[in-house]
């Protein structure tokens, strides 16, 4: 028999616990109908209150604990506990958010996905009607370009200060994103069959699956150009797939405009960093809005799966938050893991328990059990 696979939950701060009670609560009930072979650690860190207690987001050899599992389930980092509370232990954002940089650089997670679908009953803040189509894949680079973190300030604090900032683009980590963004469109083109959508390419006219290449190579051109050719490249190898080139400025208005035209879309750190919280909105917002960092060549370190949203001090403790998202995210989790089915089951609960209940103020508590409830 198989070994049974390794999660870590990880629940954070604020927020972070409350929706991965839910998650938690989800799986085992998931389990309990078909066995997912998997086997689940609640780890106290990283968080907030390991730091409080330990002076640390995290073991020093919490790099290597974490080798031990397949995949991380992470709540949200970063809180400062309620505005009210005299003794809020706070922390910079630097010190409470390192450990997902850390996760991401040291397990070599390059690729950050998230899924952008509004789902009937979702909040939809485009008038559009066609926005109930949104339906797209964000893929975000997640070890360079601009978030390397070189540089420096000279002179600092004087008239006469300087400050650079250093981006790095490889052709590696360029050819294995993009490569990534074709074999995802394939794979979504195969799961809808090649007519039942099509979309505008700038090769083909049209096609039933569509790569946006997004760059600021106008302003921006010598990694800009790299892309575009390593684009043209890869794209060559995937006939049946459409292409597009969309400058960042110009895809943020059309993410506003005409969201329902995009399929999968590739971007920069920096840049996809910006566009998948606008995708978040399209989709229904941050309690709605899964996420993962992986490394599509390798299962041999774990991968993080984690909502967008942040640890919502604002409100946190009272129950409010939307565990959609970590429900979602933790879909993600269970495809990865190989547990397709389950993960199917769950998109389908939560997609259930959303359209039966549009409109409606419900708490943390309420979204869980109806989810159960849906799955059953
Ligand atoms: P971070 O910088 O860690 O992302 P942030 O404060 O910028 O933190 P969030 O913590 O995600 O962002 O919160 C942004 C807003 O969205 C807050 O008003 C918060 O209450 C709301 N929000 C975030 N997640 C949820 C959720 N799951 N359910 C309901 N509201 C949420």
């Amino acid at each position: 028999m198989a070994e049974p696979r390794r999660i870590a939950l990880m629940p954070g701060d604020g927020i972070g616990q409350e929706v991965m009670a839910a998650a938690a609560e989800v799986l085992q009930a998931l389990d309990k109908q078909t066995p997912l072979g998997l086997t689940w650690d609640w780890l106290e860190w990283p968080s907030t209150d390991w730091h409080r207690r330990h002076g640390e987001m995290m073991p020093a050899d919490a790099m290597t604990q974490v080798q031990a599992y397949d995949a991380l389930l992470m709540g949200a980092l970063g809180d400062p506990g309620p505005l009210s509370d005299a003794n809020r232990y706070c922390l910079p954002d630097s010190v409470s958010l390192s450990p997902l940089l850390q996760f991401r650089k040291g397990l070599g997670l390059w690729a950050c996905e998230r899924p952008a679908r509004l789902l009937p009953g979702a909040p939809q803040y485009l008038a559009d009607e066609r926005a109930a189509e949104v339906d797209m894949l964000v893929i975000r680079e997640n070890s360079e370009g601009e978030y390397v973190n070189q540089g420096g300030r000279l002179h600092r604090g004087t008239a006469d200060e300087v400050a650079t900032q250093l981006e790095v683009f490889t052709r590696r980590a360029t050819e294995r994103l993009i490569r990534h963004a074709f074999v995802r469109a394939r794979e979504r083109l195969e799961a809808r069959g090649a007519d039942a959508r099509h979309f505008h390419c700038a090769d083909k006219g049209r096609a039933g699956a569509q790569v946006c290449l997004i760059t600021k190579r106008n302003a921006q051109p010598y990694w800009g150009d790299m892309y575009t050719e390593v684009f043209a490249e890869i794209a060559a190898e995937f006939p049946e797939i459409g292409v597009h080139h969309e400058l960042v400025d110009a895809a943020c208005m059309k993410f506003v405009q005409c969201p329902w035209t995009f399929d999968v879309v590739v971007a920069s750190n920096l840049h996809g960093d910006i566009l998948t919280d606008l995708a978040a909105v399209l989709s229904g917002g941050l309690g709605l809005a899964p996420s993962c960092n992986i490394n599509p060549d390798s299962r041999a370190m774990p991968a993080l799966f984690e909502p967008t949203h942040g640890s919502a001090p604002d409100i946190a403790g009272q129950g409010l938050a939307n565990p959609a998202a970590m429900l979602l995210t933790t879909a993600l989790m269970l495809d990865w893991v190989g547990c397709a089915q389950a993960a199917e089951r769950l998109r389908q609960a939560v997609a259930k328990d959303l359209a039966t209940t549009a409109g409606q103020r419900r708490t943390c508590r309420d979204v869980t059990a109806g989810v159960i409830a849906a799955l059953h």
